[in-house]
């Protein structure tokens, strides 16, 4: 067992930016072939990490990168609650990380 190992890196499939994994968002592809957020990173399936930066959740190249990475088809209205999800966790994140009060 490795426990001392540097935490896992990911690449983000909008931007290829590579961040530490608990850092980025993933998306699963589950059975029924639907994508659905993943926010502790658990789930098993097919997965697709993406970075915080708004762009790469909200932009048409982002639905594009996301489809082909989990080789799915992403409709407008399936990619556009799945933003509102990422950006609601995204903003978590971030509100978490600068309030550490602890
Ligand atoms: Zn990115």
């Amino acid at each position: 067992m490795q426990q001392r190992r540097r935490s896992p890196q990911r690449t983000c499939v909008v931007c290829r930016e590579v961040a530490a994994k608990r850092t980025l968002m993933r998306l699963v592809r589950t059975p029924e072939g639907t994508v659905v957020l993943d926010p502790r990173g658990k789930a098993s399936g097919r997965g697709a990490y993406l970075c915080g930066s708004e762009e790469c959740f909200t932009s048409k190249r982002a639905r594009e990168a996301v489809a082909r990475a989990l080789q799915v088809s992403l409709g407008e209205d399936e990619w556009s609650a799945l933003t509102d999800q990422l950006r609601e966790l995204a903003s978590e994140r971030s509100s978490s990380a600068v309030g550490k009060d602890e």
